[in-house]
């Protein structure tokens, strides 16, 4: 491997950890990342040396944590290549970004408005759409996933139609691995006038992302999965849209004036964002994106692909795994299960072995259903992971599949 993951890993604590009295082998990266020193250390150093509220006051601590919220904005935007800060909006994650989309764009729709996801997406970017639906009446159509876990990108043409107003994907599925053609598929939404919106919470921790590149309206992550603080993540929006776009909550900060009879909004980013925002985090975040870019995107994004492929094959090799996701074009993420066993059992067993990877429906019902199984296994990777591991966790996957009621 071409990462020195050791000079990695000792900026990683967690990983020294013991779990049933055996080392940590941390495989649920692509529900939250583990987050290096000096991610602690702006979070200590915030809450120890310079906190107090942003924006509002004019004294030095005040202008401090401003400055320090405003250097995780610019990181952010560097993140994904946004084109200014200004249209980077801090939001408490993914989840809360597409409801950011959902209710502001949902706004502007009439009835008969059609609202086109796929059916690969997290439950964050099919609920805010389904609960729009019951305030609108609105059109909802879902771009189906073919058997190899690929977008049938034809059926999406033909959804494609001047009552389309807005498509939103994800980048990267969290259950499948696959990375869909965003770029393309951004094109196809404004061929017809659509607004494109991106889920990038799988993307932005292990590609490199250029919102400029997509040229899509909307990208979504949340610096949990990126190496950072819990409690924040980004919406990225293009700016002639934002500007458009009526606030999503009122409070604090996101007004211009306020009078009884009389109300004008900030402007962007701040129209957006109601209240004190989660300066700490916002100013850690930055130091999550250092991080990420003294490693490389690139070399994140070559490891765990490394990584996932190394896992797979050696997986393929225990008899009765099945994969659930054979796109061409995957990150690091790998769903199967053993036999029939139940998915809870296998990640119940190597849990006692120090193995951590996530079980369930992964907040994709839908696409549960899809496939046809009530929930995966999921193991997925992050730069700090190692070959050793992965033979670590296929070992162990080798020795308790005899175990498990298929
Ligand atoms: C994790 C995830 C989300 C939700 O992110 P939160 O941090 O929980 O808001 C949305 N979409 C995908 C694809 C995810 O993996």
């Amino acid at each position: 491997m071409s990462i020195d993951t050791s000079n990695i890993r000792a900026q990683f604590p967690i990983l020294e950890r013991k779990i049933y009295g055996r080392p940590l082998v941390y495989l649920d990266n692509a529900a939250s990342s583990q987050v290096p020193n000096r991610v602690v250390e702006a979070i200590s150093t915030a809450y120890t040396h310079a906190k107090a509220n942003v924006h509002r006051g004019n004294h030095l601590l005040s202008q401090e944590a401003t400055d320090a919220m405003e250097l995780g904005r610019i990181a952010a935007a560097r993140l994904i290549n946004a084109p200014s800060r200004e249209e980077i909006i801090f939001t408490r994650g993914t989840t809360e970004a597409l409801n950011l989309v959902a209710t502001t764009v949902g706004e502007t729709l009439n009835e008969g408005d059609e609202v086109i996801v796929s059916a690969m997406e997290h439950h964050s970017n099919i609920v805010p759409w389904h609960l729009l639906s019951r305030r609108k009446d609105i059109v909802i159509k879902v771009i189906p996933v073919l058997t190899n876990g690929s977008l049938d990108l034809e059926a999406y043409a033909d959804m494609l139609s001047h009552r389309t107003r807005i498509v939103s994907v994800c980048h990267a599925s969290n259950v499948l691995g696959t990375i869909n053609p965003v770029k393309q598929m951004a094109k196809m939404a404004h061929g017809v006038g659509a607004l494109f919106c991106v889920d990038g919470a799988q993307s932005a921790p292990h590609s490199v992302v250029d919102v400029q590149d997509i040229d899509c309206d909307f990208f979504a992550f949340s610096a949990h999965k990126v190496y950072g603080p819990t409690g924040i993540g980004v919406l990225y929006g293009r700016r002639a849209i934002l500007e458009q776009l009526p606030p999503y909550q009122g409070g604090g900060e996101m007004i211009g004036h306020v009078h009884w009879n009389d109300i004008t909004w900030a402007d962007i980013p701040f129209k957006f964002e109601a209240g004190t925002p989660d300066y700490i985090g916002a100013a850690a975040m930055a130091s999550a994106v250092e991080f990420v870019e003294e490693v490389g995107m690139n070399n994140i994004a070559a490891h765990e692909h490394q990584l996932a492929e190394y896992a797979r094959q050696q997986m393929a090799s225990i008899p009765g795994t099945r994969f659930f996701g054979n796109a061409p074009e995957r990150c690091g993420v790998i769903s199967f299960l053993i036999g029939h066993a139940h998915h809870y059992d296998t990640g119940m067993l190597l849990d006692k072995m120090g193995i951590a990877v996530r079980t369930g429906h992964h907040c994709a019902q839908p696409l549960m259903d899809t496939l046809g199984v009530e929930g995966t296994v999921r193991a997925s990777f992050a730069i700090y992971n190692t070959a050793e591991e992965v033979d670590t966790f296929v070992a162990a996957l080798r020795r308790i599949a005899p175990l498990l009621d298929q």
